[in-house]
């Protein structure tokens, strides 16, 4: 299972690859054929503010409401280590390549 390059159409991404190329404020990966830089696009971006939103949420509610280190381990570091892989498996297999607008 490989991606395609906005660029040049080519399939030269990986899943794990493109989930490493980053959002749109990234610099990104180049492709393997035509070396154009690319990133994940907005929909990306817009998935991983989603995940953080809610996991900021419950880590406030968690400050308010849990007391013991095992509460606040289940519901406060455990929702934001999920929304950051929920994120990478975003990458990896829905949302789509699109070449970077950043220079290096
Ligand atoms: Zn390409």
């Amino acid at each position: 299972m490989k991606f395609a390059c906005p660029h040049c159409g080519e399939k030269t991404f990986s899943p794990i690859q493109k989930a490493f190329c980053g959002g749109m404020s990234n610099v990104g990966k180049p492709c393997m054929k035509c070396g154009v830089r690319c990133v994940n696009g907005i929909p990306s971006l817009v998935f991983r503010s989603i995940c953080m939103c809610i996991a900021a949420v419950m880590i406030f509610y968690t400050y308010f409401t849990h007391e013991t280190l095992s509460e606040v381990f289940w519901f406060g570091v455990v929702p934001l280590a999920a929304a950051y892989v929920l994120g990478l498996l975003f990458d990896m297999f829905i949302g789509k390549l699109v070449p970077a607008i950043k220079r290096q």
